[in-house]
Formats: C-alpha cells, structure tokens, sequence
C-alpha cells in the first residue's frame, strides 16, 4: 500500500442477517480496536442501514449495497442516492458484480448510476471484474478497462476523492479461490496505469484501488502489502469477527 492512500476496508453483508446476528456484527465492531490509519465501511441490507447507522461508531461508514439513478419514482423495490443519505449514511457500493451477473445491470446502467450518486454527494464503491471464463481466454485486462470506461466517463474531474474502485475477480467472490497477490497486484498495476493514461497521474496516484475476492484473516495482510492494493472489499469474512483482522491488516 502506498502511504498516501489511506487503507480502506469495505464489509459488504450482502443479503444477510436479521437483527440479533446484526447485533453481534455491531458489537465486535464497535469493541474493534480498528487501525485508525485504516477507513472502514459496512454495507449492510438497505432494511437494516438506518439501524446499523443508529448503534455503529460513528467512525464506521454505512453504505447502501446498490442504489438507483434518479431521486424518485415509479422503480417498485429499488432506493435512491438520496434515501441513503436521508438516513445518514455517506456510501453506496455499485457494479458488484452479483448485479451485474445476478440482475443483469449494464456496464451504461452502472456508469449512470455512479454519476447521481456521485451527484448527490454520496461516496462511492465502484466494483469490477472479470469473470472465470474471460480470465482464461486472456480478457481479463480488456474487460476490467471496458468496466473503468463506464465509470471514468462518469465521474468529474473534482469528484476522484470520493471513488474507491474495488477490484473483485468474479471467479474469486464467494468461492474461497483468492487471487494470489501476484495476481491481484498485476491487475491493480495495469488498472493504476490506464486510469494515468485515461484521467491523470494525481488522480491515479490517489485513487485508492482494493481487492475483493474470499478476502481473510490468513490472507488480508499479503494482498495489503501489494504496493497497489489500498485496501480490501470483504463479503463473507465481513459477518465475522475475523473482519476486526482485516482492517488491522497493515498493523
Ligand atoms: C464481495 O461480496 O464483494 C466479496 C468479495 O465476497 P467474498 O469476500 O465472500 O468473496
């Protein structure tokens, strides 16, 4: 990790948990102790956000899981950017890639919800990343830019700082196959370096990229220690107390 990023740990819980499990999430966060070199957010079910926001840490960010692109409507089942910040919650994460693989959302779609949320003041998780089948056929690079386009292409120049991207290989997401460091690093390069080329060298020097991936307590501190690794986005380690590890993990 480069020292002028600060590390970022992201705890995405998916569609999991009801309020008793919640509690105990919330206990060994707040108990912690947590690097406070170290930015953390959890990314809760929208139903639970404003309880989670009402008995975290004020240090703790919430985000949403997803959101849509306008303020409001006729979108039956979906929240706004603005709903999220209505509750005092600061982020949202966007392009996981169970959207984009489960229901289906667009490289455009992600794209445009970036801008509204981006527009509304939220702070944003921007996921990527290839799937198995494009890996092996050596696509990895030309998907994982083709993703970043829709995103660059919607962030203005002032608005960098409140965009973290998350790398999360498809193949690794919830299936206990982490990319290797090496692995992870090279792709963080290359995405470092195109985002130099495509928006600016500041803003590649600041932007701080994270791996997502079967992140653990056994292997959060060798992928943290790649130079351009700034940090991790967590699902399933992120309901344990093994989280409190993974934010610790350049300690
Ligand atoms: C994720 O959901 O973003 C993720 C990386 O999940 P897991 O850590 O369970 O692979």
């Amino acid at each position: 990790m480069a020292s002028q990023r600060k590390f970022f740990v992201g705890g995405n819980w998916k569609m999991n948990g009801n309020k008793a499990s919640i509690d105990g999430i919330i206990q060994f966060l707040n108990a912690g102790p947590l690097d406070p070199n170290t930015e953390v957010v959890v990314s809760p079910p929208a139903i639970y956000m404003e309880y989670v926001r009402g008995k975290l840490d004020q240090k703790i960010g919430v985000a949403g899981q997803n959101c849509y692109k306008v303020e409001k409507g006729a979108f039956t089942g979906d929240i706004s950017a603005n709903m999220i910040k209505d509750i005092g919650c600061e982020w949202v994460i966007l392009g996981h890639s169970e959207r984009r693989n489960v229901f289906g959302e667009s490289d455009q779609l992600i794209g445009e919800k970036v801008k509204y949320a981006l527009s509304q003041g939220l702070k944003v998780i921007a996921c990527i990343g290839e799937k198995i089948e494009e890996r092996e056929a050596g696509k990895t690079e030309e998907v994982v830019y083709r993703q970043m386009q829709a995103i660059v292409d919607n962030v203005a120049p002032d608005q960098w700082a409140n965009v973290v991207v998350a790398y999360e290989p498809v193949w690794a997401i919830g299936t206990g196959k982490t990319a290797t460091p090496a692995q992870a690093q090279e792709v963080h390069q290359k995405l470092r370096a195109w985002v130099a080329k495509k928006v600016s060298e500041p803003v590649a020097n600041s932007l701080r990229i994270v791996y997502g991936g079967s992140v653990s307590a056994a292997n959060c501190k060798e992928l943290g220690g790649q130079s351009d690794i700034d940090g991790s986005l967590v699902g399933g380690a992120s309901l344990k107390p093994d989280f409190v590890q993974i934010v610790n993990a350049t300690q």
